[in-house]
C-alpha cells in the first residue's frame, strides 16, 4: 500500500527527528502507512573530508552559510527518486504556514521540505530551486527542523482515517467547518473551586447545545483573536462560515 503522503526532509540534523516521529498518533499514522518521513542528511551529498556544508558569507558578517553546490544537488537528486512533488524551503521571510496551507498540502502525494541552520541558505539556493518558502511565525528558531515538525503534525491530522473522529479536526480552531477559534470545553467534576460546567451542557438538548458552542465560539474569537472576524454582521447572525480566515496569500499583501 502506497502512503497517503510521502514526506522528504533535507536537514543536518535528522537525529532532531526520532523521538518526534516514535510517539503517539504520528507514530500510529507511518505504522499504519498513511504517511511516509524519510530523512536525509544534506552532509551526505558534500563529497570532501569533512562534510562541509557551510561557508562564510562574502562582504563579511556574522554566521556561515548553507552552500549553494551542497545543497542544490542534493534537493534535485532527492526530487528525481519520485515524482518531484512540492518542494518547501523554511525560512522565517516565508509565506506563513496556517491551517488553509496544511489542508492545501494535505492533498499531495509527496512533499520535500528544505531545513535551513546557521544563518540560512545562500540566496541563489532559492533562485534555481524555485521552491515556496515557508515560515512558521515572526521569531527566528536555530534551524527548520521545528518547522518541518510542524508542517508534518499539521498535515498528518487532515489525512482521512488518521485521527479517530473524523469530526474532530473539522471543528478544531481555524479549520474547515469553525474558521474561527473552537468553544470552550468541560469534562468531570462537573463543579470544580467553586466553578461549575455551564448548565446547557449537562441538559441533552443537542440543539441548545450547539447553539450555544457556535455562540461560545464567536465569543471567544471576538476577544482573543477579532482579527478573524472580517464584518460584524457575521458575529450577530451567529453565520460562521461568512468569516473568513485570514490565509497565507492575504498576510503577504
Ligand atoms: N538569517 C536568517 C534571517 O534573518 O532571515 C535566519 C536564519 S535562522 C537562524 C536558521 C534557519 O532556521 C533558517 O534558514 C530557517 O530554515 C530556520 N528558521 C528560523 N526561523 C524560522 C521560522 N520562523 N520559520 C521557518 N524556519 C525558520
Amino acid at each position: 500500500m502506497l502512503p497517503a503522503i510521502r514526506f522528504d526532509v533535507l536537514t543536518l540534523f535528522p537525529n532532531a527527528f526520532t523521538g518526534f516521529l516514535s510517539e503517539s498518533v504520528l507514530k500510529g499514522a507511518i505504522v499504519t502507512q498513511k504517511i511516509e518521513v524519510n530523512l536525509h542528511n544534506m552532509r551526505d551529498w558534500a563529497d570532501d573530508k569533512h562534510a562541509t556544508m557551510d561557508d562564510r558569507p562574502f562582504g563579511g558578517g556574522p554566521g556561515m552559510l548553507l552552500k549553494v553546490d551542497r545543497v542544490v544537488p542534493c534537493v534535485e537528486a532527492i526530487q528525481r527518486q519520485q515524482e518531484p512533488g512540492r518542494l518547501l524551503m523554511f525560512t522565517p521571510q516565508g509565506c506563513r504556514f496556517n491551517q488553509p496551507f496544511a489542508e492545501s498540502l494535505s492533498t499531495e502525494k509527496r512533499i520535500v521540505m528544505l531545513c535551513g541552520r546557521y544563518e540560512g541558505f545562500d540566496e541563489r539556493i532559492t533562485e534555481i530551486l524555485k521552491p515556496e518558502e515557508v515560515s512558521i511565525g515572526d521569531y527566528i528558531l536555530n534551524g527548520g527542523e521545528v518547522a518541518a515538525m510542524a508542517v508534518i503534525e499539521t498535515v498528518m491530522r487532515l489525512i482521512p482515517g488518521v485521527l479517530g473522529d473524523e469530526d474532530s479536526n473539522r471543528f478544531d480552531s481555524f479549520s474547515t467547518g469553525n474558521r474561527i477559534l473552537d468553544c470552550a470545553h468541560y469534562t468531570r467534576p462537573r463543579e470544580y473551586r467553586g466553578l461549575a460546567v455551564p448548565e446547557v451542557l449537562l441538559s441533552g438538548n443537542h440543539a441548545e447545545i450547539d447553539r450555544w458552542r457556535k455562540e461560545n465560539s464567536l465569543q471567544r474569537t471576538q476577544v482573543k483573536r477579532p482579527d478573524l472576524l472580517v464584518t460584524s454582521a457575521s458575529v450577530s447572525s451567529l453565520k460562521t462560515e461568512t468569516t473568513i480566515f485570514v490565509d497565507s496569500k492575504k498576510q503577504q499583501e
